[in-house]
C-alpha cells in the first residue's frame, strides 16, 4: 500500500506525503476523542495548530480547552492520582512489553483500556465530567517515566510496583494502599469495608 501511494506521489517542491496525512488525522481524532490537549496533538503529529483546532471543533462542537499542560511530577503522588496513574501505566508498560503496539498509539490503547475499568467508572468526576486521570495528563506521565523522573516502585508490604518519583528508595518503600493518608483512613473507617475499592 505505502509503495502504491510512493509510486503515485509526484516529487514537487515540497512533496506531503497524504498517507501521512490521513494517519495523523486518524491518531490526532483517537486522542481528541479521549480529551487530548491541542498542545498533546501539536507534539504528537505534523497537523497544523489551526486543522487541530478545526478537527477538534468537528469532533466536540466546541474550541479546544486553553492553557498549559500540566507539568507537575507531585500531582500523581496523591492517594487516588497515584492508584490511577498506578493502573494506567501498568496496562501501557503490559502493552509496550508483550505487544507490537508502541509510540503514542500504546497511550491511546492503554488509556482506552484504563477507561473501561469498573473503579475509573466508579470515580468518574461528575463535575469537571473527567475520569481522575485524564488522557493528557496519562500522557504526561508517560513522558515523565521517558526522561526518567519517575520509575515503578515495588511495595514492601504489598508487593505490587507504584509509580514513584525517580529515586524513590526501594528498601522499605510503601504504597498508598498500604499507607493511606490519615484523612482516607477516616473517611475509610466511616464505610463499610465492601465499598473500599469503589471509591477509586
Ligand atoms: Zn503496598
Amino acid at each position: 500500500m505505502s509503495e502504491k501511494v510512493k509510486a503515485k506521489a509526484k516529487p514537487k517542491a515540497k512533496p506531503k506525503s497524504v498517507l501521512k496525512d490521513g494517519m495523523d488525522i486518524s491518531l490526532a481524532s483517537q486522542m481528541i476523542q479521549l480529551g487530548a490537549r491541542l498542545q498533546v496533538l501539536e507534539a504528537e503529529t505534523d497537523l497544523s495548530s489551526d486543522r487541530l483546532s478545526r478537527l477538534y471543533h468537528e469532533i466536540h462542537h466546541r474550541s479546544p480547552p486553553k492553557g498549559m499542560l500540566p507539568y507537575s511530577t507531585d500531582w500523581f503522588m496523591s492517594f487516588y492520582q497515584n492508584i490511577h496513574a498506578t493502573l494506567f501505566y501498568s496496562i501501557y508498560f503490559n502493552l509496550v512489553s508483550h505487544t507490537e503496539t508502541q509510540g503514542v498509539q500504546a497511550v491511546i490503547d492503554a488509556y482506552t483500556l484504563y477507561l473501561e475499568h469498573d473503579e475509573v467508572k466508579r470515580a468518574w468526576d461528575e463535575q469537571s465530567n473527567e475520569p481522575v486521570l485524564s488522557f493528557t495528563r496519562a500522557w504526561m506521565l508517560v513522558r515523565f517515566f521517558k526522561s526518567d523522573l519517575m520509575q515503578m516502585s515495588t511495595c514492601s508490604q504489598c508487593n505490587t510496583a507504584f509509580v514513584t518519583h525517580k529515586h524513590e528508595l526501594e528498601n522499605g518503600f510503601v504504597c498508598v494502599m498500604c499507607k493511606p493518608p490519615a484523612r482516607i483512613v477516616g473517611m475509610l473507617n466511616k464505610q463499610a469495608t465492601t465499598s473500599y475499592y469503589g471509591k477509586f
